[in-house]
């Protein structure tokens, strides 16, 4: 068999409107199997051409077989699984046979929202749960008989465990973004749930890495799985042009409004490394007369949905945001990322500076970083294999800091081995202990 040829341009994110993404010249949606009411609700939604994942995920999910894919949100990942699931469940059933289990409600959301897009040719019923609302809606919707349901584990495991829905009939289990799920702790919830569905069905599992946890609840879960590897980018997207601001810790906000002043952008989204950190943040740009608002997984569902419109319509210009409660999300149109913290984690780096890259070819992403910060710089770039430019903003006012003598401040954190506080590395004054 011939490989289909793909093209390499990757950045879709304008909602409606064909993307240039990375398409096979060849193959066209309707050759692959899928029902027609399927292709007709993918080229409503302006696709034209299956992207890489979409090519090689529809055959599996359409054969029944398991699924283990690590890929990233923005390669077209929800499509890939959505329609061929779409195609096999055909028509409304009246109970649950699908159920996708996502780690934030934004997510489950997105995912059930994009699943009515491609459905909207077809009657089949699809709900979605998840906590932070109440849940005599959600109660309605799940006495009708959903064939699909999107959820985030705690609000289905209540439903569950007032057997107010039951998965024993369920054919499909898709368990998305497993690794953001590890980080939040949701696995020892998801393997229970996962316990209440029929041994007989097929699982699909996607994550960006697979770390060993994640193997292991593969292992358990999967049988003879099918591999796919896509866009598994350890290297932002080449479009973005990336940037270290090293600064003194005392200077860091000035700096940002700085940034934000000297910088020509239509949307910016500054990362924080805690949410207290985000809402300080926030409450200081509004201070200074910025558009802002805020992301993260404390503020109420009504506040995220309206965080989350506001900033795709260009009511706010900044959104400030915790990885977790940005992670997956399908913001359009983001000129510039600004990472007010380091992340610790160097796939968030990549994450991140994706939001970029993903939106317009032309993106910026700049990254913050005070001395204590250098350590998880070191490791961003160990991980992604460059070294990324250091810059200064030029008429701003530095004060002096360690950190622009990289090399001080390494010998320094050399001397302070093993010496860490809360909020990261502590250095300077460190007495080793006389043995
Ligand atoms: P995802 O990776 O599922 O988050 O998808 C990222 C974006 O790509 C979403 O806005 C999708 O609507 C869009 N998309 C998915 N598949 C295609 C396709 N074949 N052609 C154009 N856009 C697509």
């Amino acid at each position: 068999m011939v490989a289909p040829q793909v093209g390499v341009d990757f950045s879709f994110d304008t909602p409606g409107k064909a993307r240039q993404i990375p398409t096979s010249q060849f193959m066209s949606f309707q050759d692959l199997g899928l029902s027609d009411e399927v292709v007709h609700g993918a080229q409503r939604m302006g696709y034209v051409d299956p992207s890489p994942i979409q090519l090689r995920s529809f055959p599996v999910v359409l054969a029944g077989k398991d699924l283990i894919a690590s890929a990233q949100t923005g390669t077209g990942k929800t499509a890939a699984f959505a329609l061929p699931i779409l195609t096999r469940l055909k028509h409304e059933l009246g109970y649950p046979r699908c159920l996708v289990l996502e780690p934030t409600r934004e997510l489950a959301m997105q995912v059930e929202t994009a699943f009515r897009d491609y459905a909207r040719f077809m009657h089949i019923e699809i709900t979605c749960l998840f906590g932070g609302v109440g849940y005599g809606k959600q109660r309605e919707e799940l006495k009708r008989g959903p064939d699909i349901i999107c959820a985030t584990p705690g609000r289905l495991l209540d439903f569950m465990e007032q057997g107010e829905v039951k998965l024993n009939r369920i054919e499909i289990l898709v368990l998305d973004e497993v690794d953001r799920m590890l980080d939040m702790g949701f696995l020892p919830d998801v393997r229970r749930i996962i316990q209440q569905c029929p041994k007989e069905r097929q699982t699909l599992l996607y994550s960006a890495t697979v770390p060993n946890e994640i193997q292991s609840l593969a292992n358990w879960c999967l049988r003879d799985p099918e591999k796919i590897e896509i866009g598994a980018r350890r290297s932002p997207a080449e479009s973005v042009k990336h940037a270290i601001y090293p600064v003194a810790a005392d200077q860091k906000f000035d700096l940002l409004l700085a940034l934000l002043e000297a910088t020509h952008y239509q949307s910016v989204l500054i990362f924080t490394r805690t949410k207290e950190g985000a809402d300080r943040i926030t409450r200081k740009l509004k201070e200074e007369k910025h558009s802002v608002t805020t992301l993260h997984s404390n503020r109420t569902q009504q506040e995220r949905i309206d965080a989350l419109e506001g900033f795709k319509s260009g009511k706010y210009e900044v959104m400030v945001a915790t990885d977790i409660a940005a992670r997956g999300i399908d913001i359009a149109g983001v000129s510039h990322v600004i990472n007010y913290d380091v992340p610790q984690h160097p796939e968030d780096y990549v994450h991140r500076i994706g939001r970029t890259g993903r939106a317009e070819a032309t993106g910026d992403a700049f990254t913050i970083m005070t001395a204590e910060e250098l350590p998880y710089v070191k490791e961003i770039e160990r991980f992604i294999g460059q070294k990324v430019e250091r810059t200064k903003l030029e008429g701003f006012n530095y004060i002096y800091s360690a950190v622009f003598d990289e090399a001080r401040v390494e010998a320094l954190l050399k001397g302070a081995k093993g010496v860490r506080t809360h909020k990261g590395m502590r250095f300077g004054v460190t007495k080793r202990r006389k043995r």
